[in-house]
């Protein structure tokens, strides 16, 4: 039997993608859509898939209540959403970004009878390279981290940078001393991560989202690169969480735990 799934945020960039990647997997059972500003509108107009019911404006007005919910929303929305989840038994599975560390507490708190898993890069390679930079880590005194956006990112660095060097600093703690004595222009060197790791955001028209980890010892380096070239490269890391969740119990942050199983 096919795992029934719903989308929050089905007229989204995102959601609308996720729509046609359940719609598109023989394991899983497209459902259900919720958003407000597509209210009414039929599922095969706003994402492009052969299903069909209605997209509702809210949870409440589901006919059907599916095992999963993914959500790709805004924040706000996506606390209601998540609340709504646990009080009604179904697994969520979260890409929506930047909840506190107060509300993945709530979260644990409230997913009692069903799990959540809420992951910031649904991107299977760029959870691979996070995991081989921490593989890497000891065995390298220099490490930098270049993370590159479209130009319309507003924050820098990334979090999926953020992650990497945390992590690589978690790994290893012998990391050589930078030797910049003169910086000619402020920021020249990047940013002072975890671990002092140097992290370098550029920001380029035309770019999705890539990441390069360098690292570097005695007459060798290693580069570990990763590309996002546009939405799809999210897809396979969401049907992946959609058919796996329900063996993943209470909150799990991140993909990384999935793809052990
Ligand atoms: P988007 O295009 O703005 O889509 C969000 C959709 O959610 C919009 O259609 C919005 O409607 C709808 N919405 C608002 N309130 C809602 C509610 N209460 N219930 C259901 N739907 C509601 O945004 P996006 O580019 O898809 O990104 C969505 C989120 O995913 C962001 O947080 C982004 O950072 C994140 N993201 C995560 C990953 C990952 O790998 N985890 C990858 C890419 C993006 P209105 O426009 O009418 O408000």
């Amino acid at each position: 039997m096919p795992v029934t799934v719903g989308v929050f945020g089905a007229a989204g960039r995102m959601g609308s993608t996720v729509c046609r990647a359940v719609a598109d997997d023989p394991q899983l059972e497209l459902v259900a859509a919720v958003d407000p500003g597509a209210a009414g509108e039929p599922i095969g107009t706003v994402a492009g898939v052969d299903a069909g019911f209605e997209v509702a404006g809210k949870a409440e007005h589901l006919d059907v209540v599916p095992q999963v919910m993914v959500e790709f929303t805004h924040l706000g929305a996506a606390r209601e959403n998540l609340a709504w989840c646990a009080a009604h038994g179904v697994h969520a599975v979260v890409g929506t970004t930047g909840f506190s560390d107060e509300d993945v507490e709530r979260f644990r708190a409230t997913f009692t009878s069903s799990n959540c898993l809420i992951a910031p890069n649904f991107a299977i390679g760029a959870i691979l390279m996070m995991r081989f930079a921490e593989l890497a880590a000891p065995w390298f005194e220099t490490a930098e981290v270049l993370e590159f956006h479209h130009d319309a990112k507003v924050d820098s660095p990334s979090g999926t940078a953020m992650r990497t060097v945390e992590r690589m600093a978690a790994a290893s703690d012998d990391w050589a001393p930078d030797p910049t004595t003169t910086e000619v222009v402020d920021g020249a060197r990047g940013g002072d991560g975890p671990g002092h790791i140097r992290i370098h955001a550029i920001r380029m028209r035309g770019m999705v989202a890539h990441q390069e980890v360098v690292l570097g010892t005695t007459g060798q380096t290693l580069s570990i690169r990763h590309d996002s070239y546009d939405r799809s490269s999210f897809m396979p890391g969401v049907v992946l969480a959609a058919k796996r969740i329900a063996d993943h119990p209470g909150v799990v942050v991140g993909l990384d735990a999935y793809l052990d199983q």
